[in-house]
């Protein structure tokens, strides 16, 4: 299998665009955006959309990657249509939410480090999908209160008084409470 000029154009373009918001191209966005265009294809998303309300992506890393991955599919955040799961792992799952098609998708290959960038992507650009990426067809069970829209349930925590959307809120003895107070926090509030 060779890899087709479209493809090739299209990881370029792609690179490019990530390299606006993200600062710098380098492995972890070569191999991001190459894995990101693939679940797209397999999945039948054109990643030239801007926005795709009938697709979800899980990314395992906080790191370069997960750029690619926002920057291909146009999924965000604060869209909640990416999810952020905490695997340190160079991995993301494409999700088509009508019909529960989806794929994960991981790199299989390294290339050597003394390389430079644009010998990586010349490299990343011209190898076939299946020498480097692992894609697996998966099933996500997605919570009703993960999807995108209006939220669905909301309360008030009895502590702190915050609101807490999305079924966040934790029940005991039938009084909410957000992580927060009952687990205990990420921060503390200095005086
Ligand atoms: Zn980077
Ligand atoms: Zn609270």
């Amino acid at each position: 299998m060779t890899v087709s000029a479209k493809e090739i154009e299209d990881f370029y373009y792609f690179v490019k665009k990530i390299e606006e918001f993200h600062g710098h191209v380098c492995v972890g966005i070569a191999m991001g955006t190459k894995s990101a265009l693939a679940a797209m294809r397999v999945l039948g998303f054109d990643p030239y959309v801007k926005k795709h309300k009938d697709l979800i992506v899980y990314v395992e890393t906080d790191r370069c990657m997960t750029d690619a991955v926002q920057g291909v599919s146009g999924c965000g955040l604060g869209k909640r249509s990416l999810k952020y799961v905490d695997y340190g792992k160079f991995a993301a799952t494409f999700v088509r939410l009508s019909t529960g098609e989806a794929y994960r998708v991981t790199t299989t290959k390294d290339f050597p480090k003394e390389l430079s960038v644009d010998e990586v992507l010349k490299l990343v650009s011209e190898t076939p999908d299946e020498e480097m990426l692992l894609l697996e067809r998966v099933e996500v069970d997605i919570p009703e209160n993960d999807l995108p829209g209006s939220a669905k349930e909301r309360a008030v925590c009895s502590v702190c008084n915050e609101r807490v959307m999305d079924g966040r809120a934790v029940y005991k003895d039938g009084v909410p409470y957000c992580k927060a107070c009952l687990y205990g926090a990420y921060y503390r509030v200095k005086n």
